[in-house]
């Protein structure tokens, strides 16, 4: 069994540790951040400092397969996540029966686990404490110790912090996120230029939190998820009777930089029929949280089919990341966490060469399809918001006409609601969704009004006027 450090002590790198913990791994993970979590995951809102992750206080929201994948693998963390208040949302049976058809078979796999994600981390924090997993807070990791390997690709063997303190390890698991700075890092030790596509998309969050004094979450009229001209919403039920909403616009539509301000902001969220009805509670916040320059990013550390380094891989938002919107990061990073479980469980560090490449292949099996999509969506979505700022229309391709085809059909045909559901909840890819072309021309059918039947808003006009007034 293996000496495995991982820098980075959020989600991912919790139950990534747990996973190689229970499978038998020496393991030591490393976080920048000195707080603990707090006793009572419910104070993490108001009392658990996270600087490390820009995003600790924005709208989250869990989709299913992170929760299937925590119950399968991680029933504890799951069960924690649960005892600290985390909402359990049937997506079916929180859809009135005359749409859904009723209950069905299968339906049951579409129940997400979310919460507001200070909450969430805290509970898996405290799972993993009570786990004995070695998470060191207070540790930031500076750089990277490596010797010479074969063909003089370096091998990584630890990692040295910022106060001097070497770790040796077997293999060093890079989950620090979105900012990593582990190409840096591979840099100073003399490997190859890894794989590092940027795509700076450039959306923007500006989002706050709302709780209701019973105990209950707004009734939703549509997916958390609804596009509208060059904006989007949010509107995410979350733990102990708390919810978030948010605006997502392109970061460099200047005039909308205005939603910064409260009242702004909260006059144009009510401005948006289908979802005013979430600022109906009290506030948590008195002022928006925003987070704007967040590019989609992905890191591969095998380049024409062989390793730049061995001895470390990445893994979650070190690995690669993408506009957050549809909510798919943790449940992404968990699921690339399994996969390296498994990988290791086929292949052994004393190959470290062999291991990068199976991962690799591991990544490229589970969740490289699921970046690979939603980039794909992100893309179109901005060149939408794009056009409809500058009042001209943005040229789709097929896959996305097809994407937003069966997002318009959920709440038209229960057949195709569960198919839709499936993809939102990634449980399951649009391909494997889309294998039956009778299927697929029934989206096609079904969904052909997306364009041209648009959720009732503002107009971008309507909208700039909004900000002035
Ligand atoms: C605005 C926004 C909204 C989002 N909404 C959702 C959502 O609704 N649903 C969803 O599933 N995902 C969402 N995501 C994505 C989600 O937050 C991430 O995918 C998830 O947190 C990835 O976890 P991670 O553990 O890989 O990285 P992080 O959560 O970023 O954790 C990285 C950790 O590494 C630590 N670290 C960094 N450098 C070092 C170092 N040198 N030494 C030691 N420690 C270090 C940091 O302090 C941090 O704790 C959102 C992201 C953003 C930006």
């Amino acid at each position: 069994m293996a000496r495995v450090v991982i820098v980075g002590g959020g989600m991912v790198g919790m139950c990534t540790g747990l996973l190689l913990q229970r499978d038998g791994h020496d393991v030591t993970v490393l976080e920048r951040d000195p707080a603990p979590p707090p006793a009572d995951p419910r104070d993490a809102w108001a009392d658990w400092e996270r600087r490390g992750i820009n995003q600790f206080r924005l709208p989250h929201y869990f989709q299913p397969k992170f929760r299937q994948q925590l119950d399968e693998h991680l029933p504890d963390v799951s069960q924690a996540i649960r005892d600290a208040g985390a909402l359990p949302l049937h997506m079916v049976e929180s859809i009135p029966e005359e749409m859904t058809g009723g209950k069905r078979e299968g339906d049951d796999e579409l129940v997400a686990l979310t919460g507001r994600r200070p909450v969430v981390e805290a509970a898996v924090a405290n799972a993993v404490v009570a786990a004995e997993l070695d998470v060191r807070r207070g540790v930031a990791v500076a750089g990277l110790l490596a010797e010479a390997g074969p063909g003089g690709v370096p091998r990584v063997t630890g990692v040295h912090t910022e106060d001097g303190t070497e770790l040796r390890a077997d293999l060093v698991i890079d989950v620090s996120g979105r900012r990593s700075p582990c190409l840096r890092w591979l840099e100073v030790i003399g490997a190859a230029e890894p794989d590092d596509e940027v795509d700076d998309l450039g959306f923007a969050y500006y989002g706050r939190h709302l709780r209701s004094p019973d105990g209950s979450t707004p009734v939703a009229f549509g997916p958390p998820l609804q596009h509208y001209e060059s904006v989007s919403t949010l509107t995410l039920p979350a733990d102990n009777g708390t919810w978030c909403v948010a605006l997502v616009t392109a970061g460099h539509d200047a005039p909308l930089r205005a939603i910064r301000d409260f009242d702004t902001w909260n006059r144009v969220f009510a401005s948006y029929p289908m979802v005013a009805h979430w600022l109906e509670g009290e506030p948590i916040e008195d002022h928006i949280v925003s987070l704007s320059k967040i590019e989609d990013r992905h890191r591969s550390l095998i380049v024409d089919d062989e390793p730049v380094a061995t001895g470390l891989l990445l893994v979650g938002d070190a690995w690669a990341c993408t506009n957050p919107s549809v909510g798919r990061g943790a449940s992404i990073g968990l699921m690339h966490g399994v996969a390296l479980r498994d990988t290791l469980r086929s292949s052994t560090v004393d190959d470290p060469a062999g291991l990068a490449k199976a991962f690799h292949a591991a990544t490229l099996a589970t969740v490289e399809p699921w970046y690979r999509a939603t980039v794909d969506m992100d893309r179109q979505r901005m060149a939408e918001v794009q056009a409809a700022i500058a009042g001209t229309s943005a040229p789709t391709d097929d896959s996305y006409e097809l994407t937003m085809a069966m997002l318009y059909s959920i709440p038209r045909d229960p057949d195709l609601m569960r198919v839709g559901m499936r993809f939102m909840a990634l449980l399951s890819t649009p391909d494997q969704e889309l294998a039956d072309p009778a299927v697929v021309a029934r989206i096609r059918e079904v969904g052909s009004g997306w364009r041209d039947d648009p959720i009732p808003g503002p107009s971008r006009a309507e909208l700039l006027a909004l900000l002035d007034a």
